[in-house]
């Protein structure tokens, strides 16, 4: 069997900062510290930084006071930043700063009065942290129905935000719908939509174009991952979405002479390398890779984990 690999997919710049945030946190104030929400949406990286000595938890009164606490690459709402800073909590904010830079574009349009639309998925960690980083309502859509129901006139003046890991089509049909409805209507397109997303629902559309069938490598619960397998199903092959090479059935191969493989920009390279072996174990395979955009794109970490002499003590509140 041929397995074609898409490229770029897997790890994102975003999800690679704050991975090497928290375990730069553990080396420079020793375990346990503790991570409000998983830090990347993956099972994986969560078990890998556990055996570390990361505690995962989901709120601040989770968290011992004193305790090092690092939020995650999503985002978190100002009202856990200021619960931390309230309980003095020495902080690391592995919030992506492609998802920062959404949340200061919110902050700008709700200064200019406009009426603020995000497009987004409710329940989304990062739509979560969004919504409570804006000091405004925020109306929630996610798609041009959506917008028809809007409880607004259609000439208030409105300024639309996206999630970073949407599907890149959706959003412009959602885009579409407010600009036909509000005449003042400002925001980024999909520019918000991030380069790592853009870049792999690209190449696996690439990647649909020359295989019979697709495996998305990554979590059920990361977005970007989720898009992948939608985005390629779309392109009309039959595409799976596995947490691991153990999630993946065989049977589901029956008659596939090319096989695409992608990956979701939280899940590890680790993952595909074991759903090849595994896929291994019972076929002859060659496996190449498709070219593909390359990215050079990388963030610095927090300023106390890149030098070590000016890390804060463990009471000291906030770094960043
Ligand atoms: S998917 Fe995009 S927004 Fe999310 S962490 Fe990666 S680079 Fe940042």
């Amino acid at each position: 069997m041929r397995v074609i690999m898409a490229s770029p997919r897997g790890f994102c710049a975003g999800v690679e900062r704050a991975i090497a945030i928290v375990e730069q946190a553990i080396e420079a104030h020793d375990a346990p510290v503790y991570v409000r929400h998983e830090i990347v949406h993956n099972a994986r990286v969560v078990k890998d930084l556990e055996a570390q000595g990361a505690i995962f938890v989901e709120e601040l009164h989770q968290i011992p006071d004193g305790a090092v606490t690092i939020f995650s690459a999503h985002g978190v709402p100002a009202s856990v930043e200021a619960e931390a800073e309230r309980r003095a909590l020495p902080v690391y904010d592995a919030t992506c700063p492609l998802v920062s830079k959404v949340h200061n574009h919110g902050l700008r349009f709700a200064r200019e009065g406009r009426n603020i639309v995000l497009i987004g998925h409710a329940g989304h960690a990062e739509v979560e942290g969004t919504l409570g980083q804006i000091p405004a309502p925020v109306h929630l859509v996610a798609t041009p129905e959506n917008v028809g129901a809007l409880p607004l006139a259609d000439d208030a003046p409105v300024a639309y935000l996206t999630q970073t890991t949407l599907s890149v089509d959706e959003t412009r049909a959602v885009i579409a719908a407010l600009h036909a409805r509000f005449a003042d209507c400002v925001g980024p397109d999909v520019a918000d939509i991030c380069y790592a997303t853009q870049n792999r629902q690209t190449a696996v559309r690439a990647l649909a174009e020359r295989v019979d069938a697709i495996i998305v490598v990554g979590a059920a619960n990361s977005s970007n991952s989720t898009r992948l397998a939608e985005i390629a199903r779309s392109c009309g092959v039959p595409a799976w979405l596995v947490s691991d090479a153990e999630a993946f059935d065989p049977a589901w191969l029956n008659g596939i002479m090319r096989l695409g493989i992608t990956a979701g920009a939280s899940a590890p390279d680790v993952l595909v390398q074991e759903l090849i072996a595994r896929l291994g174990q019972s076929r002859d395979l060659s496996v190449s890779e498709l070219d593909g955009i390359r990215e050079n794109v990388s963030f610095s970490l927090p300023p106390a984990l890149r030098r070590p002499s000016q890390r804060f003590g463990p009471r000291t509140a906030r770094a960043g």
